[in-house]
């Protein structure tokens, strides 16, 4: 395997640069080699609140560790506190990764602090992770695009903007659940009730569900239910963010998969510690 990198990757043509930087689902494992040697290299982490302690273990011991998730201990760093924050270490000279659950470009407005940092003059290299609905299909064995079962997969938030608040077509997006489209909710735990009826106006009432939280975490837990009881199953089960809704024929594959394909495999060791 090749690596072009300088040994520098945090300078670009001298420029400051932030490393934006995909921290996967939860399971360390699931990082890139890339989102590694950043999380290695960096002397400063603007960590999200959805990324794991696991991930963090990768950091240098000396590493300033900038906790700037939206709740638990950190309840109001406001985007324009994390924008400031990044810009300002940055050309400070500070290698700085800014570590996001999932993939950052993938809601969590990876695109927004990408394009704040490029406006004050600062480079921004973007590093990809596996984003939570995907893996979190996977962690309960649903092949999302079972051909079978569906043509595509469409990722959606549950959780609407104020400015924007009616912005998602639900019957546009039933339409296509109903030709095959696996719908991937993000977001949706608080507002199931508004993603079960959105979505009832288009698929029949008997369409599986599935609710997985914390995919890939040792915590991880999920439910299966009707469409017209997911609402119900989530005030049942007490299912908290973070969780991911999948909907869609698929879920019904889970029980078809043989028993081995959706456990995680023991991880071969990629890299050297
Ligand atoms: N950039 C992230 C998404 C950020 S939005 C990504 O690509 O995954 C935050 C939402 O992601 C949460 O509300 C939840 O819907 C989902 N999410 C993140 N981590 C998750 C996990 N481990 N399990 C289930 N859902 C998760």
């Amino acid at each position: 395997m090749q690596f072009n990198h300088s040994d520098d990757a945090h300078r670009v043509d001298g420029a400051a640069v932030v490393h934006l930087v995909g921290a996967g689902p939860g399971d360390p494992e699931l990082l890139t080699i890339k989102a590694l040697r950043a999380i290695r290299q960096a002397t400063v982490l603007l960590v999200d609140d959805l990324v794991g302690e696991g991930v963090l273990r990768y950091a240098r011991r000396s590493a300033r560790i900038i906790r700037v998730g939206k709740r638990g201990g950190c309840a109001s760093t406001s985007q324009a506190f994390i924008e400031r924050a990044m810009v300002a270490e940055a050309l400070r000279g500070e290698r700085v990764v800014r570590l996001k659950g999932g993939d950052p470009f993938v809601f969590g407005r990876g695109g927004e602090e990408a394009a704040h940092l490029r406006s004050h003059g600062v480079e921004v290299v973007v590093v990809d992770g596996i984003t939570a609905g995907l893996a979190a299909a996977r962690a309960i064995g649903v092949p999302c695009t079972h051909r079978d079962h569906a043509h595509g997969v469409l990722l959606i938030t549950g959780h609407a903007r104020n400015d924007e608040a009616e912005s998602l077509h639900w019957p546009t997006v039933a339409a296509l659940a109903a030709q095959g489209v696996t719908v991937i909710v993000y977001m949706g735990v608080a507002t199931a009730s508004v993603v079960e009826a959105g979505l009832l106006a288009g698929l029949p009432t008997s369409t599986p569900v599935a609710v997985v939280e914390r995919a890939t975490l040792p915590e991880q837990r999920h439910a299966v239910c009707r469409l017209d009881a997911l609402a119900a199953t989530v005030r049942r089960e007490r299912t908290t963010s973070p969780a991911v809704i999948v909907v869609g024929d698929v879920v019904r594959a889970i029980e078809h998969l043989c028993s081995a394909a959706h456990r995680d495999v023991e991880a071969t060791v990629l890299v050297a510690a």
